[in-house]
């Protein structure tokens, strides 16, 4: 699994983060930032639901 942000689309409001904060960091330039981009599989829920409630679907996980 790999998580993507689309810093093109990320408007920073820092819901990932909120939701999966072993994810994702909001930096000061108001872009979320993936802590780890190939996580391990007991995260993939998280990741998931992470990539549901952004607001600008700017989250992939790809398998
Ligand atoms: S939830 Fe989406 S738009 Fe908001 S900071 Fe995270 S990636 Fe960016």
């Amino acid at each position: 699994m790999r998580v993507l942000v689309d810093l093109a689309l990320c408007e920073g409001n820092g819901r990932c983060e909120a939701t999966a904060p072993e994810l994702f960091i909001v930096g000061d330039d108001d872009k979320s930032q993936v802590t780890n981009e190939s996580p391990p599989d007991n995260l993939r829920e998280k990741a998931l639901l992470a990539a549901k409630l952004c607001p600008r679907q700017a989250i992939k996980v790809v398998e």
